[in-house]
């Protein structure tokens, strides 16, 4: 699939490129951005010409409302590159259309599909040499959106600021990830901002996951408010429990971000020869499959990591420690996941544009 360019778009192109000072084989997820952007501003309700510009700072009013009132959303993705130098992106409509149903949900305006998919094609247009070849390597793209008008009014802003950052990331390894399953704090609510991608849902866990890192574990994995009994998701990836041979992960709810890879593993794995149940998981069942051995593997799933293999979990301080698989389910998928994601394997699904 070919993502079509909108030609009303400006471009202005930096004087200098800095990618020649970048050490690409040592870099920190997210610190490092690309010589350009895309910007595009909304007021009297429209938006007004892309502009794809030298990557630069903001200016903005001290009173505009992003900052008092956290009306802001973001999307993540990634760009592969693959052995004749083309580049490509994985389910990029996916983004597009959670992004919109995001800003629907803060009461920002919708983005036009020519503006955030077209806007994205020709910035990559512009930045492809910074996409590089060879699997693990990916340009990582931040899509956000934040109110800019101004006045410290409690209410929805007429001004809005639509941009695109692009940062390299190499293979995400993030070492050993022990989780705590969360039996007070909570992420999300039924009829809350759970299920978008609003920068409130991270601020609000950074506290708790503050609490769980002093404790010696990285993540914490978010259980429903109400009763605390039913495992959701982590911080920013959706999660897949292993019990015997069958995958369990939740469904997506008010509470869960919709992921793209969540919903990729869930029409992959059975192709794999994997079974998957997308149902509601007890933190009693897993307390239990943990217990009796019957619990094999515990992953996370999104774009960073693509699947982030979890080593142990704790709840209400007793902690379990899942068994070492040879050929996880974990390594099975993501092996596969990013043969697609690169384009070494046909991607049977269409996923890839
Ligand atoms: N849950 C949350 C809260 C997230 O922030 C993310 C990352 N976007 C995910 C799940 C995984 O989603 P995706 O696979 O689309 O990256």
């Amino acid at each position: 699939m070919e993502l079509t360019t909108s030609s009303n778009i400006k471009v202005v192109t930096a004087k200098e490129s800095k990618i020649n000072s970048v050490d690409f084989e040592n870099l920190t997820f997210g610190n490092v951005f690309t010589d350009h952007m895309l910007v595009c501003d909304y007021h009297d309700g429209a938006w007004d010409q892309p502009v794809i510009m030298p990557y630069e700072s903001f200016t903005m009013d001290p009173s505009s409302r992003v900052f008092h009132y956290g009306q802001a959303i973001f999307e993540g993705m990634k760009a592969y590159k693959d052995d004749n130098d083309d580049v490509w992106l994985f389910r990029p409509d996916q983004n597009f259309e959670r992004f919109n149903k995001s800003a629907v949900r803060l009461a920002m305006p919708e983005v036009p599909e020519e503006v955030f998919l077209g806007g994205l094609h020709k910035l990559l247009e512009v930045e492809k040499d910074w996409v590089k070849k060879g699997k693990g390597n990916t340009l990582y793209i931040r899509p956000f959106m934040i109110a800019t008008g101004q006045g410290v009014i409690a209410s929805p802003s007429n001004e809005y600021r639509f941009c695109v950052i692009l940062s390299p990331a190499k293979a995400y390894y993030s070492g050993e990830v022990k989780v705590v399953i969360a039996d007070h704090y909570s992420r999300a609510a039924n009829g809350g901002i759970g299920a978008a991608k609003a920068a409130g849902n991270y601020s609000g866990q950074f506290y708790p996951t503050k609490l769980a890192n002093e404790k010696g574990f990285q993540q914490v994995i978010w259980t429903d408010d109400a009763t605390h009994t039913k495992l959701e998701e982590a911080g920013t990836m959706n999660v897949f429990f292993r019990i015997n041979d069958t995958l369990y992960t939740a469904p997506t709810s008010e509470r869960i971000l919709d992921g793209v890879t969540r919903k990729s593993i869930v029409e992959l794995a059975p192709t794999l020869g994997i079974n998957v149940e997308v149902r509601p998981v007890l933190v009693s069942e897993i307390v239990e499959a943990a217990k009796n051995g019957t619990l094999k593997e515990i992953f996370g799933a999104g774009t960073a990591a693509v699947v982030n293999p979890i080593a142990g979990f704790s709840y209400q301080d007793t902690y379990y420690e899942l068994p070492k698989l040879e050929n996880s389910f974990a390594a099975i998928i993501k092996e596969k996941l990013t043969n697609i994601q690169h384009k070494l394997d046909t991607d049977t699904f269409g996923w890839t544009v």
